[in-house]
């Protein structure tokens, strides 16, 4: 269905927010900036919470039980907010084996898991074979279990490691979903999306693909059938206009997807995500950050373009000032996803890094989702504080809401509705022992929530 564009009226109307969060009107990309600078946080989080409840209805909140699986941190990238790659043949550099991995899996499906999320850095030393016999490993001994796994960047290094057949990028990278899919294969998380636009880019993801490389690895997992999400790490070097240009390329490539492939079964972006760039241990994080009253308008504003088309030589200081993010930009932003990517099913409330409590505020701001209950983090953890939570916990959190806890599974079809006696979170007698923490490690009784 194409929804109206009224490129002249003022968002803030309420009558015109009201279509909005009805689903009939497109809010344009500088209405959208509008509205992040000029409602007052209260209402952008209402208005959000409106268009969630017109999709999502008011009684259920979800969550899914899996396992995120980094099988390997060796990568030749070189992101400066990255604080978990390691150098080929550095000592604390690893690649799991088929039994770690399996073993893994079976601690997964012990507690009524249903899917991994298998993301690890771009590793040279791994053939296709090594990924093909994984993945036949995975379906054989654990077919029940769904496998989200290889997000762009990696897809793009398989492309360069591989050189499979074809004579354009797209043919190659078609070439190597279609394998992958074959092996076993079912979706792709939205990893290394970051901010796409290129001025950014270029400063924060050394040796990452480019946003049009990514947006159409995720075109040709479309066309083959397979469902993608979408992310973004933003309160970094970023203007808001980026985030506003990054969530528009999203709803482009998501009309692309269901224009292109929905009538013979494509898949399509059912998720975005988005969540603050977390500073410990990383190179990024030890830029300086950004004082309002003595160095002016923030860089990152000033290079940010609607278009994407923002150039670092607009401020002689971009890259060099950080702006992070707190708990109300954190909503503000979630807030305007919601409203902005109206194609977009599902939008993931990130509280692995902002806590449990700030996730609860984010059911209010435009998330239906509570994201992944997993058994393990260790990328976003490795550069900072992270949460973990046992499934009573975050059923409680999304109960205390005001709604009812169910879990989902990766297409978002509910697999257990928590409103009776027996529910998880309904069986606690003792509260004091099942607090939500920051992690410590990866325990097996708890779990703690990650991204994409
Ligand atoms: S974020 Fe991912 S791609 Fe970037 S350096 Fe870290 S492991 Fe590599």
């Amino acid at each position: 269905m194409t929804l109206e564009i009224r490129p002249t009226i003022d968002p803030r109307d309420p009558s015109f927010l009201q279509d909005v969060a009805d689903g009939s009107v497109r809010l344009t990309p500088s209405q959208g900036l509008q509205l992040f600078h000029d409602l007052p946080l209260a209402e952008l989080g209402r208005w959000a919470d409106k268009r969630c409840r017109a999709i999502h209805g008011e009684h259920i909140r979800t969550y899914v039980m899996d396992r995120n699986i980094n099988y390997t941190n060796v990568c030749t990238a070189k992101c400066t907010f990255c604080a978990f790659r390691r150098d080929l043949g550095a000592d604390d550099a690893y690649t799991l084996s088929f039994e770690q991995i399996d073993e893994k899996i079976t601690e997964l499906t012990a507690i009524g898991g249903t899917q991994i999320l298998m993301q690890g850095g771009m590793n040279p030393e791994l053939p296709l074979e090594w990924y093909e016999s994984l993945l036949g490993d995975i379906r054989k001994k654990h077919p029940g279990v769904h496998v989200h796994a290889f997000s762009p960047p990696e897809v793009v290094e398989f492309v360069n490691f591989f050189d499979p057949p074809g004579t354009t990028f797209r043919e190659k990278v078609h070439w190597v979903l279609s394998r992958l899919q074959a092996a076993g294969l079912q979706s792709i998380p939205g990893g290394g999306g970051e901010i796409f636009a290129q001025a950014v880019r270029e400063k924060i993801g050394l040796g990452k693909c480019c946003a049009e490389t990514w947006l159409t690895v995720m075109h040709v997992a479309h066309e083959l059938g397979m469902n993608t999400s979408a992310t973004m790490m933003f309160g970094h070097i970023d203007g808001v206009a980026d985030r506003i240009h990054h969530m528009a390329l999203v709803r482009d490539w998501q009309d692309r997807a269901l224009r292109d492939f929905e009538q013979d079964g494509g898949g399509r972006y059912m998720a975005f995500i988005s969540w603050p760039f977390q500073r410990e241990n990383t190179p990024l994080g030890r830029v300086r950050e950004w004082a309002p009253d003595t160095d002016g308008e923030f860089p990152g504003d000033v290079v940010a373009q609607l278009d994407g088309s923002g150039e670092k030589s607009m401020h002689s200081e971009f890259g060099r000032r950080l702006r992070l993010s707190g708990a109300s930009d954190y909503l503000r932003t979630q807030a305007i996803s919601r409203l902005i990517l109206d194609n977009i099913y599902s939008i993931g409330a990130s509280w692995v890094t902002m806590g449990p409590h700030v996730g609860q505020i984010a059911l209010q701001f435009g998330a239906n989702d509570m994201g992944s209950v997993m058994m393990e983090e260790n990328v976003v953890s490795a550069a900072g504080t992270t949460y973990c939570m046992s499934e009573q916990v975050l059923c409680h959190l999304i109960r205390d809401t005001g709604f009812t806890p169910a879990q989902r599974d990766n297409s978002y079809d509910l697999l257990a509705v928590h409103d009776t006696a027996a529910s998880p979170d309904l069986q606690v007698e003792d509260w004091s022992m099942l607090r939500a923490s920051p992690a410590q490690d990866s325990s097996d009784t708890l779990v703690s929530l990650t991204q994409s």
